[in-house]
C-alpha cells in the first residue's frame, strides 16, 4: 500500500484546492524555505490522525485552516474550513475488503483498490469541529486508527520520521533504541500484554 495522492483544501499555506501526486517508490519534494514542504507532511499526519496538533506545528486545530494574513498584520477573513484527503493505493491488497467495511461500518465502500481517508476541520464563532471519512463514510478517529494499524501505520510506528527524530534516536541509550525496534516489529504490543498479565 502506498499514498497515490493527497488533496488539500485550505490547509495551512495551501489556499484553495491543491492535488499532490505521489509515486509508488520514492517521491521528493523540494522548494525554498517556507514554501510549504513540511506542511505537506503535516497534511498527511492531520488526515490520518497520526499526530497531536503540536506535532503539526500548530497551537490549535483551527490554526491549520488557511489564513491569508498568516504572516502579516491583522486578521483577514479566511475560509472557515480545511480538509485533507489521502488516497491510498491498496491494489496489492494490504487491507482486505472486510477490514475496510468493518472500519467504515458499512458494506458500501466502493472499490477498495483505492482507500480514501479524509479529515475536515471547521471553525464556528466559538467552537470547532473535526470530522473523519473513510471512502466517503463518516467514521471516528478510532476506526481510522484501527484500520491503519492493520497496515502497520500507527502514531508510534515511525512511518513518519520528523525533523529531530534522527538526532533523538542517535542520542538514545541502547535499551531505548531497542524499544523502537520492538515497536516497529510489533513486539512491543506483546511485551505490554505480558506485563499486564504478570500484574494480574
Ligand atoms: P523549510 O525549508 O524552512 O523547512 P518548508 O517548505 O518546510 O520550509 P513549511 O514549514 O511547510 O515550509 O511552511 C511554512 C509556511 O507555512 C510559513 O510561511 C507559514 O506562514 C505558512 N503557514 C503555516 N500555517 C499557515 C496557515 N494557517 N495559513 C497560511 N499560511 C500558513
Ligand atoms: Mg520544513
Amino acid at each position: 500500500m502506498y499514498i497515490d495522492e493527497i488533496v488539500l483544501e485550505n490547509f495551512k499555506s495551501f489556499g484553495g484546492t491543491t492535488r499532490i501526486p505521489f509515486y509508488e517508490d520514492f517521491t521528493t519534494i523540494s522548494g525554498p524555505n517556507g514554501s510549504g514542504k513540511s506542511n505537506i507532511i503535516d497534511a498527511v499526519l492531520f488526515s490520518l490522525g497520526l499526530a497531536r496538533t503540536s506535532g503539526m506545528r500548530a497551537e490549535k486545530l483551527t490554526d491549520l485552516i488557511y489564513n491569508p494574513s498568516h504572516d502579516g498584520e491583522g486578521e483577514a477573513a479566511g475560509p472557515r474550513e480545511a480538509s485533507v484527503e489521502v488516497v491510498l493505493n491498496n491494489e496489492d491488497g494490504t487491507l482486505s475488503r472486510s477490514q475496510v467495511t468493518t472500519a467504515a461500518g458499512s458494506d458500501s465502500v466502493g472499490d477498495v483498490d483505492k482507500i480514501t481517508v479524509k479529515r475536515r476541520v471547521k471553525r464556528t464563532e466559538d467552537n470547532y469541529y473535526s470530522y473523519y471519512y473513510l471512502n466517503g463514510r463518516s467514521v471516528n478517529l478510532s476506526d481510522i486508527r484501527d484500520l491503519l494499524a492493520q497496515a502497520g501505520v500507527a502514531p508510534e510506528g515511525y512511518n513518519v520520521v520528523m525533523q529531530g527524530d534522527v538526532t533523538g534516536i542517535i542520542n538514545m541509550t541502547a535499551g531505548e533504541r531497542r524499544e523502537i525496534v520492538d515497536e516497529i516489529a510489533g513486539v512491543a504490543e506483546f511485551d505490554a500484554k505480558k506485563a499486564d498479565a504478570f500484574d494480574e
